[in-house]
């Protein structure tokens, strides 16, 4: 396996085995077939499969690569498992923090957050105007809602928004593709009512 630099921040005051180091995945690739030669997957990369072939001549599958199915490429199984393991969700979204995001307490409160791993519930691209009515949750967000809400209707036709969860408090993230991310932060949402044994009184 490759090391690969990371930079792993200290762990801080979270005294938990989870780290940035420990969370990494292993590589995945989309699996493809080429044009014309059907029954065989490739390992799709960018442009072209692991073992070469060109980006026009494929047609993608929705689902990952399987290194060690009947129908693989022998050359792009190779290449498979031996790639690198990738970062975790929480990891690039700290990484894409430290370049998008200003600096200020809420961008420091939260890769904190994630640095001690916590969960990312939403992390999606598409149309903003779809995007803040099913995910943003802008109505819980009581710091920066405002900026945030402008980044989201200044975006237009195609935005990334992340939402990540801490213990008591949400983090929402607006990162528009040509403008500085937008953090805001509010309460969590009460806990799901269908907990067992829990009659779920409103
Ligand atoms: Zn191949």
């Amino acid at each position: 396996m490759l090391p690969r630099m990371t930079d792993t921040p200290g762990m801080g005051d979270s005294g938990g085995a989870w780290s940035f180091a420990t969370a990494r995945e292993p590589a995945g690739f989309p699996a493809v077939e080429v044009e014309g030669v059907p029954g065989v997957e490739h390992a799709g990369g960018g442009s072209r499969t692991l073992c070469g072939i060109r980006g026009r001549y494929l047609k993608l599958f929705l689902h990952h690569f399987r290194p060690r199915g009947l129908a693989s490429c022998r050359k792009c199984r190779v290449l498979a498992e031996a790639a690198p393991s990738r970062p975790c969700g929480q990891e690039r979204l700290h990484d894409l923090l430290l370049q998008d995001a200003e600096d200020g307490p809420l961008r420091t409160d939260l890769l904190a957050t994630l640095r001690r791993g916590a969960r990312i519930a939403v992390w999606i691209t598409g149309p903003a105007k779809d995007l803040a009515r099913h995910f943003a949750r802008l109505d819980r967000m009581t710091e920066e809602a405002g900026p945030a809400a402008e980044a989201l209707a200044a975006a237009g036709t195609s935005v990334t928004l992340a939402r990540v969860e801490d213990t008591d408090r949400q983090y929402l993230v607006v990162l528009p593709a040509d403008a500085r991310a937008r953090i805001a932060r509010g309460a969590a949402d009460a806990p799901p009512a269908t907990s067992p044994g829990t009659a779920a009184p409103r």
